[in-house]
């Protein structure tokens, strides 16, 4: 299978080429050129299958001839050694818990399966390549875990001064090693620009071997329809409706890559906070961003979705579209109450991310007549947003062990204000 460019200029790639450019030269998204549903008897049956088996069979269609099969099944044991538990909070409402990764973040599956992959595909070149990745709180912190270390790679972070959380930015600053972070006084977008001029920055290509690892990387993006499959897989019900809260959509698009391949989803929520710019498409089929708001569900403060172009592609018109996904806004203020009724119901602590899912959620199964089972996804462990949690619920969360002693360490950061001070920083970097 070959990926094409959403502009339709550059030619059609295989994965190991769409995987290694992150971009088409004509600045376009990859897409799969077709999605083949798989296997009824499979997608009825997921239950007999490991997620590791899972994983093979959903990815090996896209993977192609990149990646031979034993060497994909140990890149996926390596990304998938952890769960995806599914809490029953009654209701026929359900959180699927993905932040069981190294950094308790659900974007670490897709960060390592990419880290492994590149791995996989430069083991023979002695080539130096560069990761180049803007965060809004979460991606840079799976990334720099899934490459840290990793040979003939290294990691330039970009992440917004002062709108990520304590913890995230020591996730981020503390690394080392192969890993620098870049602060940049401005939003994620801004740190979102400053990635795609580079990437059509000739100079710095040449020198750099540049790569993206944000979810407009096939590899980042394309693993995250599991999620999908291990949540049916557990709860063996139809009729699904999942709502995800979405920034850079990419889980979302990665949901309906899943539904495409065959599994029983009947509908999908698009959960957002005050950075509506899908939720007012949905009422007006405009597309029209607005400077991006800061919010405490950070990691989706973002006012241009990459991903959006994606879902696009898949649906013939805006009726097609809207007739299996709608798309929500959320306040900070309605956030927080739906924290504090989730913990006083259930003694079940979201995060505020999950907590815009479950108002997503909440919303459309009020507005359907027939009874549905929905899913939302809890996409962030609740102590990385501490302060702004048990300021609502008044209950110290338990510090998971898995990041035991980051307070402690010392954070590491060059600051950035604008793209030409962010390419004559990392021109002079002598890791080079
Ligand atoms: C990245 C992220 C999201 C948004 O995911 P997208 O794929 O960008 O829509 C939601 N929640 C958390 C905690 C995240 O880190």
């Amino acid at each position: 299978m070959l990926f094409k460019s959403l502009n339709g200029i550059s030619k059609k790639v295989n994965f190991e080429t769409a995987v290694k450019k992150g971009l088409a030269d004509d600045g376009g998204l990859y897409f799969p050129e077709h999605i083949r549903p798989l296997k009824k008897d499979f997608i009825e049956n997921l239950e007999n299958y490991s997620n590791i088996d899972i994983a093979l069979t959903v990815l090996e269609q896209f993977i192609g001839d990149s990646i031979n099969k034993i060497d994909l099944r140990k890149i996926l044991s390596n990304t998938i050694d952890f769960d995806f538990p599914l809490v029953d909070l009654g209701k026929n409402i359900y959180s699927l818990e993905l932040f069981h990764g190294p950094t308790l973040a659900f974007k670490d599956v897709g960060a390592r399966f990419m880290a492994n992959c590149l791995a996989y595909f430069n083991k023979n070149s002695s080539k130096l390549n560069t990761v180049l990745v803007a965060t809004s709180g979460d991606t840079g912190a799976a990334v720099a875990n899934g490459f840290y270390k990793v040979k003939g790679t290294n990691v330039i972070i970009l992440y917004p001064k002062n709108k990520v959380s304590e913890i995230q930015e020591r996730q981020l600053t503390t690394n080392g090693n192969n890993i620098t972070a870049l602060r940049v006084k401005g939003s994620f977008d801004d740190c979102q620009k400053i990635v795609k001029n580079a990437f059509l920055d000739k100079e710095l290509n040449e020198k750099f071997n540049l790569t993206s690892a944000n979810s407009i990387n096939i590899a980042r993006w394309l693993p995250q329809s599991l999620y999908y499959f291990y949540a049916v897989k557990n709860l063996k019900k139809d009729n699904l409706v999942f709502s995800i809260p979405s920034g850079n959509f990419g889980n979302i698009c990665a949901g309906l890559i899943a539904m495409k391949l065959g599994l029983p989803i009947k509908h999908f929520v698009a959960s957002t906070n005050l950075n509506d710019t899908i939720p007012r498409y949905f009422e007006s089929q405009v597309l029209s961003p607005k400077p991006t708001i800061q919010t405490i569900s950070n990691a989706m403060d973002v006012s241009i979705p990459s991903n959006f172009i994606r879902i696009q592609e898949m649906f013939e018109n805006f009726q097609d579209l809207s007739s299996v996904m709608s798309s929500y806004s959320f306040n900070d203020k309605q956030t927080l109450e739906a924290v504090k009724k989730i913990y006083n119901n259930n003694k079940y602590i979201l995060d505020p991310h999950g907590a815009v899912g479950y108002l997503g959620l909440k919303k459309h199964l009020e507005s359907c007549s027939a009874q549905k089972t929905g899913v939302f996804l809890e996409t962030a462990h609740p102590i990385k947003f501490a302060n702004d949690i048990e300021k609502s619920i008044k209950v110290k969360i338990k510090f998971p062990e898995r990041i035991n002693g980051i307070l402690s360490k010392k954070k590491k950061y060059y600051n950035i204000v604008s793209y030409n001070n962010f390419k004559t920083k990392i021109m002079s970097m002598d890791f080079y």
